[in-house]
């Protein structure tokens, strides 16, 4: 593997990334000017568009059984009742039974309509208390999709003006320029530029008709270069026909993430239709957990119609080249034991467990299973751009910890994510404890277990 940034290169973007990141909020606009009473119509416009059968029947269904509680991070790190999962789904609920319930006609004379108090006090529940990973959704026995729901209340809460100010910031570049952290075509082509000279190869650019197109984020091209140039590395190693693009190297969409739902729309049509000009049939989402069901789930949706073309991530793509014998990594010794965290939206959402597993095998490592792992592994406190949010500092740190609770008891000494908010929020959280464990891109893993080429002569890898 080729070095594309070094240790100390990543602490000094690091930290100063961090520091840019903690004050964000400062730097967006006011938030819209609004009565409350239109903040109110806004919301309930809203939450009642998202009520349909499907929902009114969830919102039914809760049997009190309180199992959400015991799979939230949130609860069990703080024991405090408020951000019992279902909870959070109150305010819905409430819209429903008054407006939209069959006992509606009912109730509406005798229940006084949500306010503006309802809905600031709804902020912190939707934003810094909850990261939509869908753990609670896991064990309630009435399948109640709490994660969704709350993204639901996200929407509503942007249509009353009421979203963080650093995600009205965030929001507010990308649907300017589509950019995300200033991260744009200059700085991108900056970024592959090095890449470039670090590598020694030509990296492809707009290449139509290219096999696989590699996506980035603005995140990675200021501070987790070791992703994406790990995933490059690879896929030259390996022979394949790809391409990265000046139109479409942006996997975030923080549309999707502050409940902007017309801005989320706007950039996944965006790349989509980018995507289909160069005419790929694979895309490569970058290590960025929600860019994977932002396109892989939001295209057809944002196109009304099918697309022509797969969405994988980084560990999916390469994990499956593993498994099938077109990727052959070098087994190295490792003397540490390693954990890996599954980020939600990859693997809860997506489905994506054994690859990232084979990949560690086939390295050599000795991977030390966390006691949550899989399908039911805990958020780790960041995700859904909580981690930018200071007001969320204390509950983030509540989420590491948990997380980092199991992955000290598993015994491993070095953790490996392919996630770039899930790295952020564990490298803040390790600063925040004083914690010392390395915490490894798995893009930047496998390509530090590629085989020499005059080892692999004559094989087709
Ligand atoms: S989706 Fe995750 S963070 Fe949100 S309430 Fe459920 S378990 Fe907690
Ligand atoms: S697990 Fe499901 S049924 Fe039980 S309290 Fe939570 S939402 Fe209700």
């Amino acid at each position: 593997m080729t070095e594309v940034i070094t240790k100390q290169e990543r602490e000094e973007a690091f930290a100063m990334f961090y520091g840019m990141a903690a004050s964000i909020g400062e730097l967006a606009d006011p938030a819209p000017e609004m009565t409350d009473e239109e903040r109110v119509e806004r919301a309930k416009e809203v939450f009642l568009k998202g009520i349909d059968n499907n929902v009114a029947v969830q919102l039914d269904a809760c049997l009190h059984c309180g199992a959400c509680a015991q799979a939230c991070q949130f609860f069990i790190g703080t024991e405090d009742p408020k951000y019992t999962p279902i909870h959070k789904l109150d305010l819905l609920k409430k819209v429903y039974k008054r407006e939209l319930s069959p006992l509606s006609w009912l109730l509406k004379p005798f229940t006084p309509d949500i306010t503006v108090e309802d809905l600031r006090n709804q902020v912190e529940l939707v934003y810094d208390s909850c990261t939509m990973c869908g753990r609670c959704n896991m064990v309630c026995p009435s399948a109640i999709n709490i994660g969704d729901l709350v993204s639901l209340n996200r929407s509503a809460m942007a249509a009353a003006g009421l979203a963080p100010a650093e995600l009205r910031y965030m929001r507010d570049g990308q649907e300017a320029d589509g950019t995300i952290f200033g991260a744009d075509e200059d700085l991108f082509m900056f970024r592959i530029q090095d890449i470039q000279q670090k590598l020694g190869f030509e990296i492809p650019l707009n290449k139509k008709g290219a096999d696989v197109l590699l996506m980035t984020s603005g995140l990675d091209i200021h501070l987790f270069a070791d992703a994406t140039g790990g995933a490059i590395e690879t896929l030259h190693h390996m022979g394949v026909d790809y391409t990265l693009a000046t139109d479409a190297y942006e996997g975030a969409n923080f549309g999707s993430l502050s409940g902007y739902d017309a801005t989320k729309k706007k950039l996944t049509k965006h790349s989509t239709e980018a995507i289909e000009a160069l005419g790929v049939k694979t895309v490569i989402v970058p290590e960025c957990g929600h860019s994977y069901p932002a396109l892989r789930f939001g295209a057809a949706e944002a196109m009304g119609r099918p697309v022509n073309f797969e969405v994988m991530t980084v560990s999916e793509y390469f994990g499956r080249a593993v498994m099938d014998g077109r990727l052959k990594l070098e087994k190295k010794s490792h003397p540490k034991p390693i954990a890996l965290h599954d980020p939600c939206k990859v693997g809860r959402w997506g489905g994506v467990f054994d690859e990232p597993r084979e990949i560690l095998k086939a390295c050599g490592y000795d991977l030390h299973e966390t006691e949550s792992n899989r399908q039911y592994n805990f958020c780790c406190g960041g995700g859904a751009a909580n981690f930018l949010l200071p007001s969320a500092d204390k509950l983030k740190r509540v989420g590491y910890r948990v997380k980092m609770g199991e992955i000290e008891a598993a015994g491993a000494e070095e953790l490996v994510v392919s996630c770039g908010s899930c790295r952020m929020n564990f490298e803040v959280g390790k600063v925040k404890a004083g914690d010392s464990i390395p915490v490894e891109s798995l893009a930047a893993i496998i390509a530090a277990h590629l085989p020499k080429k005059e080892t692999v002569e004559g094989d087709k890898v």
